[in-house]
């Protein structure tokens, strides 16, 4: 049965920062492509009257979006704003004002976590929740059981197929083909297995450092920030199995089965490390020992996966920003083949962010008199001008109640139960300078054999080269 069509957005946190930089963008987008024609109602504490809240959409847009000013008046009709603290309930009396005949509303929580359960619960004591849909944003919980006790307060009031816990890495395009292409080309679902993978790294680098989220960063590190969820759903998508159902759970069961077979976290899997500097910057402890960059080895005990070791490293203050995944392959030897077939071996590289590029690593023989090869990329790069983006594509779906890009409980959960022994300071804490690959020992100790491919916004370092 197809669901009805949410006919409010209200948004909590209007006057954020995530607003701000993604949140207006992705409306005006929707209204340009007509996705979005109900009352669009922000609710925060600042006391600000219509007129601030349309300014603050329209210079979101200008920063952040492609402003048009006849799209734009279309949203700003839309816009109403409501004043109030979220722990008080007269601001949700006044919200339920606000939303007149609405009958399905959405509301978005992109509010401090603390504030999650306050809000539900008022939402569901005003009246608000009834037929209503709720999207939570990140961080799902600090560890296994803050997450199971938020899912308890939010299945007391709305069912699991109105709770979209936003992980907007699941709405990007590129995260999105990992699975298509895996399923859509034989050639590549054939060989994709323990038989012929040697190992698989996903690498999220960000040259940039905290930029002045002292306070948030100490509460998260890099675990929390983006190992946990991020990056565990790309390995989720590269590991599971080929969804065989049509309908929203089919690929959100296989999601969370693949996450159920990776191996729990232990402290001699991970390195941490904190960039020399980290505690100088404002709101961060002097004795801060919150981690900046972590690398990890999984072991996904499956059938398809057994022995091949994924490994995950993001961090802050590297050379580059780049998101990538390499999945490289054995390097079948027969004797007499060697010639040939001399390494590096063949790969794959999907590069996520900043632009989409899919590469296939091969080995050709090099013109010449002599039979000697060179390894050459076969390059995709796959860039549209109109794609959604993240948050467009994840509103739009929420509006639609479209669960499949959302983390589900049990996902949310298992990933949680992944990390869990490895929060705070379980693992070592290694310093590194701003601007390399993180500590030497994120090689030594938990890197991929041949070492981790560093990859550059160029393609001509090809992984294996030295
Ligand atoms: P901000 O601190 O910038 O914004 C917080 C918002 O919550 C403001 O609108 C603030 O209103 C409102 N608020 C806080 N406390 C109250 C209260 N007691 N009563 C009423 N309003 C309140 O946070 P961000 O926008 O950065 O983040 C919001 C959420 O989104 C967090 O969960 C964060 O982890 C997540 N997120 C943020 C990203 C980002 O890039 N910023 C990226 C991914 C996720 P007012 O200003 O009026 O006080």
């Amino acid at each position: 049965m197809k669901a009805e069509r949410s006919d409010a957005f209200v948004f909590f946190g209007i006057t954020g920062d995530l607003a701000f930089k993604k949140i207006f963008p992705a409306l005006q987008a929707m209204v340009r492509r007509g996705h979005l024609a109900m009352p669009v109602i922000g609710v925060a504490r600042s006391r600000w009257d219509l007129a601030q809240f349309k300014a603050r959409a329209k210079a979101s847009i200008e920063a952040h979006g492609d402003f048009d000013p006849v799209v734009f008046e279309k949203l700003s009709a839309l816009l109403r704003y409501v004043e109030g603290d979220y722990t008080d309930a007269s601001t949700f009396v006044a919200l339920r004002e606000a939303l007149g005949d609405a009958m399905r509303p959405l509301f978005y929580l992109a509010i401090p976590p603390s504030m999650f359960v306050a809000v539900a619960n008022h939402l569901a004591a005003s009246g608000c929740a009834k037929n209503a849909r709720i999207v939570v944003e990140k961080p799902f919980g600090r560890d296994l059981a803050s997450a199971q006790a938020l899912n308890r307060t939010l299945l007391e009031h709305f069912p699991e197929s109105s709770i979209f816990r936003i992980d907007h890495f699941l709405g990007k395009e590129p995260v999105q083909n990992l699975v298509y292409f895996r399923f859509a080309n034989p050639l590549v679902e054939a060989g994709w297995n323990h038989e012929w993978i040697e190992s698989v790294q996903i690498t999220m680098a960000e040259s940039f450092g905290i930029e002045g989220r002292g306070r948030f960063f100490e509460e998260a590190g890099a675990i929390r920030d983006v190992l946990q969820n991020h990056l565990l759903q790309v390995l989720a998508c590269l590991g599971m199995e080929c969804p065989c159902r049509k309908d929203d759970e089919a690929i959100r069961d296989e999601r969370a089965r693949l996450l159920k077979d990776v191996r729990t976290l232990e402290a001699a899997d991970v390195v941490r490390g904190q960039f020399r500097g980290y505690r100088r910057e404002p709101g961060v402890a002097l004795d801060s020992q919150v981690e900046t960059f972590v690398a990890a080895q999984f072991h996904i005990d499956n059938a398809r996966w057994a022995g091949v070791p994924f490994f995950i490293r993001a961090g802050k203050r590297l050379p580059v920003t780049i998101t990538e995944v390499l999945v490289k392959f054995k390097c079948p030897t027969p004797a007499t083949l060697n010639f040939y077939l001399a390494p590096p071996a063949n790969h794959y590289r999907f590069r996520i962010n900043p632009e989409v590029v899919l590469a296939i690593g091969a080995k050709v023989k090099k013109p010449g008199e002599l039979l000697v090869g060179e390894a050459i990329e076969l390059l995709a790069h796959h860039q549209s001008q109109d794609v959604m983006s993240a948050y467009e594509r994840l509103i739009g779906d929420a509006v639609i109640g479209d669960t499949a890009l959302f983390a589900r409980q049990d996902a949310v959960e298992t990933s949680w139960r992944i990390v869990d022994q490895v929060l705070g300071n379980a693992a070592h804490l290694y310093e590194y300078e701003p601007g390399t690959w993180g500590p030497r020992e994120a090689m030594t100790q938990c890197g991929p054999e041949g070492g981790w491919h560093d990859p550059r916004p160029d393609f001509t370092h090809l992984p294996g080269a030295m």
